[in-house]
């Protein structure tokens, strides 16, 4: 326990208080906040695991337009769910998200306690906490890097972590004790909410700070070198990817739904998958850092071949899409926001003609 914890423990009541009224004002009007469901907060909270706020909420709106209930989802084919997703990135969590659907549907009572909702595949501890103080006023603290952000800096603890679930792991219980037990929900997304837009990584506004009074290392003056994490060291990985068109179509490969990853996902396929490798200089290339691996991927333009025809046969992870169904094609994120710069959606653009 450090030096702070005894006395934010002791003033719990007040320091609710306090942190609900800042809350009821200044919360983000988020769609999920305006009506509320168990549906719609899984839906969010599923969308919202490693995405920004901003990229989540024209998917949700979308969402939940189309498929407004667990009702309707679980009798979505699982094809039009993982377009609905395209672009958000990890898909496990919208198979998860459809899944679960089924689930709920099929059992007679609904979850609603954190313990039952971690059942589900694709729920985590956080996310189960998240539905159920919210939904069903589970009294279950919220912990994420938000969270741990403001109680490491109330406690001004010099603790250095090795990654965040160990950070997350030490702060569980403190956040037990403080939540409010007779609104955890709204207590959770104001101590979330108090990460992202007072108590930020950078620059946090400890002036306008409805917990400062308790705040340690406000006192101490280093509230911005508090949480500390070991430095990762980035690995680099090359990876050297086919641009293909013919006859406005373009060559994706499209991993198979036994695949542990991106099954039934598109991307832009490797060279090796063509059995060719890089002869020149890429046309371009794209950086991207997932967990602690930077990917540098190298895009050749690479004009089909007559010869290729066996080749393609062969390999049934290659397939030919329009460039105007691309949208339709269950593309990676990034690999999609790729081509959809690169290519005009009403067909190639004139370089690309030229191929
Ligand atoms: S006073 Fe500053 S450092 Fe402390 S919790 Fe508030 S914003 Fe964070």
């Amino acid at each position: 326990m450090s030096f702070g914890e005894p006395k934010l423990i002791s003033a719990a009541p007040v320091f609710r208080k306090s942190l609900l009224l800042w809350f009821f004002k200044n919360q983000r009007p988020l769609p999920w906040r305006k009506k509320s469901s168990a549906y719609r907060t899984v839906v969010s909270e599923l969308m919202s695991q490693q995405t920004q706020i901003a990229t989540v909420v024209p998917y949700f709106e979308k969402w939940v337009k189309k498929w407004p209930d667990f009702e309707a989802l679980a009798e979505a084919k699982e094809s039009e769910v993982l377009a609905a997703w395209a672009g958000l990135g990890y898909y496990s969590r919208a198979r998860h998200l459809w899944q679960l659907a089924r689930q709920v549907v099929e059992q007679k009572n609904s979850p609603r306690t954190a313990a039952e909702w971690v059942k589900f595949k694709g729920v985590g501890p956080y996310t189960a906490a998240a539905i159920a103080s919210i939904s069903f006023a589970d009294p279950v603290a919220v912990v994420d890097g938000n969270v741990v952000r403001v109680l490491a800096r109330l406690t001004a603890s010099t603790k250095q972590w090795q990654d965040r679930s160990a950070s997350v792991k030490y702060f569980t219980p403190l956040a037990n004790a403080l939540i409010d037990p007779r609104k955890p929900g709204d207590f959770n997304q104001a101590m979330m909410e108090l990460g992202a837009l007072v108590c930020r990584k950078r620059n946090p506004d400890c002036a306008n700070c409805p917990v400062a009074r308790w705040c340690q290392a406000k006192v101490q003056g280093k509230a911005e070198s508090i949480p500390k994490f070991a430095t990762k060291t980035l690995r680099q990985v090359v990876v050297h990817r086919a641009l293909v068109l013919r006859a406005e179509k373009l060559l994706i490969k499209r991993y198979p739904l036994t695949a542990r990853r991106l099954a039934g996902m598109a991307e832009i396929p490797l060279l090796s998958d063509l059995a060719l490798e890089p002869t020149s200089s890429p046309w371009l290339s794209k950086r991207r850092t997932i967990g602690a691996v930077t990917y540098e991927e190298q895009v050749f333009r690479i004009k089909p071949k007559v010869s290729w025809q066996s080749r393609l046969k062969k390999n049934s992870e290659l397939e030919w899409v329009r460039i105007h169904q691309l949208a339709n094609a269950a593309l990676t994120g990034p690999h999609f926001r790729w081509l959809r710069d690169w290519l005009n959606p009403d067909g190639l653009t004139k370089r690309d003609r030229l191929l």
